[in-house]
């Protein structure tokens, strides 16, 4: 719909649909300047001052404040991607934006907006077929192809081969909810290992603990390992000498037995996801027990997990058969910080990552990059089929789009067309971010597809022109793609139809308490 001109003010009245277009096309440029391996980092700031360097379409999406409901709604393209594909969140939303893009100049042309978005999903449905056309059977090498190519553009891309073995390595090991990632700065990229068992950024309580426990039988404990009404029992006369010292006695003889109770059930390992009381430690630390406080909740589901015990909230009742065990726990220091190791759990398959950058902000990035990798390479082997990259099937789809749209009546066809042009938006990117001239670029890219052999040709980010992508190893699973162009025809179809945005109220709901007219 075209903007009406408020006569007596002379202000633009913006339709829903303009404000939609307007606030897509401003994401999709906020983000395409990232796209590529030539792509450039953002820097973004948040509340707190922490800085977060990335150029991950959906990490910089989460990290900007957005407040209008549409750019919340453009953002859903971006988390739906990253969750079914762990990749190609940039594009997803570089081509939602093109999308709404190409539909505002058909709105122009009276093109009526339920039309457009007909017309788009008839288009994404005929590429999804077409899709499938120029797709190939996975083998290793292209696996490591693909997990190569997820990680071009990140700081990962120095040691791409060595992550990009390692995440091979486990896929085919294990399943992607067994993989644990620790991090750590300090060291080289090259110096990444992943180990079967798992590995916990944590470590010993006091230095008198041992270093290892053989044959370790863990109590995972999720409660604080103290006395539970301390306050109150400190509400004792203090004025009275020996009735303070009576209640410490009394205290620690209470703690004694608390502990008692955890080493009766045969813990020699106990870790608990909240505080340890010091006298506790103390005792753990006589018995020769290895104790550790604040475990991360995901760390003692792997735990448990991985050694078949059961996490208890109540010390009282703990027993043997609550023990988590492995064969070996041990301390082992890493950029100067330990970690504990468990090797020989009961149910194989736990899987730890230790990747390794020189900073913080570089392990975190490579710790992204490294996640979607592994990501990609596990969707890359369910499907079974991967394209090629470099805006090469895009290029494909745009071509037979455009041959498709003649066959489509109706106004529609116009929305095919334009859905096949704002398909090449990828490319174009790609050879802009690179420094080529995006026209050029597309020029001979169409002329190299016009040969049906052409057809996975894309941008050649360091020559310029067109090279074949499969034959240089950069390679996408086909559902990055697909998906890619499902979210995005799904949200501009969903918002072109919209035609006004009424804020829901917020708070008590009828019938609830506090609900008033
Ligand atoms: P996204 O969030 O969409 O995955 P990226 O910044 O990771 O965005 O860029 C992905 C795009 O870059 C894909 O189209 C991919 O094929 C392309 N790409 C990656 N490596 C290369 C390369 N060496 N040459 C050309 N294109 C590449
Ligand atoms: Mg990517």
């Amino acid at each position: 719909m075209t903007s009406a001109v408020d006569a007596k003010q002379g202000v633009q009245v913006m339709t829903p649909q303009d404000i939609n277009i307007q606030v897509a096309k401003q994401l999709a440029d906020l983000v395409r300047s990232t796209l590529g391996p030539y792509g450039m980092d953002k820097e973004m700031v948040d509340a707190s001052g922490e800085v977060v360097i990335t150029n991950d379409g959906a990490a910089i999406l989460k990290e900007t404040k957005l407040n209008h409901p549409t750019a919340k709604i453009i953002t859903e393209v971006a988390r739906t991607q990253e969750e079914n594909c762990y990749d190609g969140t940039t594009s997803s939303i570089v081509i939602t934006g093109e999308l709404m893009d190409k539909a505002k100049d058909l709105t122009k042309k009276k093109v009526h907006p339920t039309r457009v978005s007909k017309g788009y999903v008839l288009a994404n449905n005929k590429a999804q077929e077409l899709l499938h056309d120029i797709a190939i059977d996975v083998d290793d090498d292209l696996l490591l192809s693909v997990a190569s190519t997820a990680m071009t553009g990140k700081s990962a891309e120095a040691a791409q081969d060595v992550l990009a073995q390692i995440a091979l390595d486990v896929i085919k090991s294990t399943t992607l909810d067994n993989i644990n990632i620790i991090k750590r700065p300090n060291g080289k990229v090259g110096d990444s290992v992943a180990i079967a068992g798992l590995l916990i950024d944590r470590e010993k309580m006091t230095h008198d603990m041992p270093n290892e426990v053989k044959d370790a039988k863990i109590a995972l404990i999720s409660v604080d390992i103290t006395l539970p009404e301390f306050a109150q029992q400190l509400q004792i006369q203090v004025s009275d000498n020996t009735a303070v010292q009576e209640f410490i006695e009394s205290r620690k003889l209470q703690l004694k037995e608390i502990a008692d109770v955890i080493i009766a059930s045969g813990a020699n390992v106990v870790l608990c996801k909240r505080d340890i009381d010091p006298f506790v430690a103390e005792i753990f630390a006589q018995k020769g027990v290895y104790a550790c406080r604040r475990v991360a909740m995901s760390d003692m589901e792997s735990i448990s997990r991985a050694g078949e015990g059961r996490m208890v909230s109540s010390i009282d009742g703990i027993k043997e058969a609550d023990l988590a065990t492995a064969e070996l726990l041990e301390e082992i220091t890493v950029g100067e910080r330990p970690l504990i190791k468990l090797t020989g759990t009961p149910s194989k398959g736990a899987v730890s990552v230790l990747l390794r950058a020189p900073t913080h902000t570089t392990v975190e990035e490579i710790g992204r990059a490294f996640d979607d990798a592994v990501g990609v390479v596990s969707v890359a082997l369910d499907s079974g089929k991967v394209v090629g990259g470099g805006g090469s099937p895009y290029l494909y789809l745009s071509k037979h789009l455009k041959d498709f749209a003649s066959t489509v009546s109706g106004r529609e066809q116009l929305a095919v067309e334009a859905f096949a042009q704002a398909l090449e938006i990828i490319p174009a990117a790609l050879a802009e971010n690179s420094g080529l001239d995006p026209l050029d670029t597309l020029i001979s890219l169409r002329q190299l597809h016009s040969d049906a052999a052409g057809h996975s040709f894309g941008v050649d980010v360091e020559n310029g022109g067109g090279v074949n992508m499969l034959e240089n190893g950069i390679v996408e699973p086909i559902n990055v793609v697909s998906q890619a162009l499902d979210s995005a025809t799904t949200i501009a179809a969903q918002l072109l139809r919209i035609d006004n945005i009424i804020e829901m109220r917020t708070g008590p709901e009828i019938g609830e308490d506090g609900f008033n007219y």
